[in-house]
């Protein structure tokens, strides 16, 4: 590859063409599939040598080889986290097989016994699990914050917690899930910063996969690492379970030192899928967050729809339009929207969709719907999910690439059945 030299390209044409040498593998266009849970060394010395620089960031061609073992390391791996590098501008990127095991892997190399983690709320059920339930376990303390909390009342929280020189991990979710609030990431950076004048040193990760890796790039905002549920936009076909994670290559190659013992690599087919779909995910985001904009502005006007949330509906003045503004290229293509009416009302309307399917999942080319307070969020406290206005009249859309007068027609009918 480096003969061609294609690395002078833009990320948006390396997502296509690069993370694979033909020349490699009998000049087959695509990356095979490689079905091999381990690779032969061609002598003792040469493995020897391989285990030795394992754990050293190389250059795509110096991964390829010298590879060792499946779980430590494979071509279709590679080439994923080639791509998903690119994109995000980030030195390094790791792939694993679920979002969720991007997302413990990640923070467990960071806190250990005794630290602290400091959380922005609401967060995807499964990671406020992790965070409240299993990592407690392993005496792990959290705070939370929430958008309406400023930075120094943020920074007075973590100051006046017996563990705040433990602090070690700021983790965020933005937009977060399902009613889309942010968390200004600049602002997370300055209060980093601030922090070190303690003497508090923490990481940033941001949970990207409402966005990423289109429309929000939290590494060129200030954070550190760039998580994601690959399952979502990457994957983009609700046909694989993948996570991701992207950013400096010292904490990237920390992540991948405990992703390695763990065994939570993405495997050969699963890092096949995603490489394939990145080439992909600018158009079929592109295309999601168009139909997104006109089906929020025909729910918008909708005699049975109370409130609609749809981040390009946020008004000039408001705070979260600012961080809109400031942090993202695209209101993207999640959306919720309250029904005029109770549980009742809501799942008439989910039961009466045709076109649209009923199921949890997002970021896929087909349009999902769902019912948060019943289904994603049911395992959050009433008082949480109040709070976070997840209401039994809350309907949560993601959208995807069908005809946009198809959607707005079924979406019509349905919402007439009530
Ligand atoms: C789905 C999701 C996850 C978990 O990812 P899996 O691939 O299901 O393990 C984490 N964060 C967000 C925001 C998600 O939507």
């Amino acid at each position: 590859m480096d003969k061609k030299n294609i690395a002078k390209f833009s990320a948006e044409s390396l997502v296509v063409a690069g993370g694979h040498d033909p020349m490699g593998v009998l000049n087959s266009l695509k990356n095979p599939i490689f079905q091999t849970s381990t690779f032969v060394f061609n002598t003792a010395e040469e493995g020897k040598a391989f285990f030795n620089k394992y754990s050293s960031a190389d250059t795509l061609e110096e991964r390829n080889s010298s590879l060792i073992y499946t779980r430590l390391n494979h071509p279709n791996l590679t080439a994923a986290e080639f791509r998903l590098a690119q994109l995000d501008g980030a030195e390094d990127a790791a792939f694993f097989e679920s979002g969720m095991a991007a997302i413990s892997t990640t923070i467990m190399t960071f806190c250990k016994a005794g630290d602290l983690i400091l959380m922005s709320s609401p967060l995807y059920g499964g990671t406020d699990t992790f965070i409240k339930r299993t990592l407690n376990q392993f005496d792990v303390a959290y705070i939370e914050f929430d958008t309406n909390h400023s930075l120094e009342e943020i920074k007075a929280t973590i100051l006046n917690h017996p563990r705040a020189k433990r602090l070690k991990m700021i983790y965020v979710e933005t937009p977060a899930n399902p009613t889309l609030s942010l968390t200004d990431i600049g602002m997370i950076a300055d209060l980093r910063e601030d922090l070190r004048s303690s003497d508090i040193q923490a990481v940033i990760a941001v949970d990207n996969t409402y966005l990423g890796p289109i429309f929000q790039k939290p590494l060129a905002q200030g954070a550190d690492l760039n998580l994601y549920s690959a399952t979502k936009y990457i994957g983009g076909h609700s046909d694989v379970i993948a996570g991701a994670c992207s950013g400096k290559e010292d904490l990237i190659q920390g992540i991948k030192g405990l992703r390695t013992t763990l065994g939570c690599m993405a495997s050969p087919f699963t890092s096949w899928l995603v490489t394939r779909s990145l080439e992909t995910v600018s158009l079929r985001m592109e295309k999601q967050a168009s139909n997104a904009e006109q089906l929020a502005n025909f729910l918008k006007n909708h005699p049975m729809v109370n409130k609609v949330y749809f981040l390009g509906h946020l008004e000039e003045g408001d705070p979260q339009h600012a961080i809109y503004k400031k942090q993202q290229n695209s209101a993207g293509a999640m959306m919720a929207f309250e029904v005029n009416g109770g549980e009742k009302a809501a799942f008439t309307f989910l039961n009466s969709l045709e076109l649209v399917k009923l199921a949890v999942s997002l970021g896929s080319t087909e349009t999902l719907a769902s019912h948060p307070y019943t289904m994603s969020s049911s395992n959050m406290n009433e008082e949480d999910r109040i709070k976070n206005n997840i209401t039994e009249s809350l309907v949560r859309i993601s959208v995807g690439i069908e005809n946009p007068n198809d959607l707005i027609s079924d979406f019509d009918q349905a919402l007439n059945q009530m």
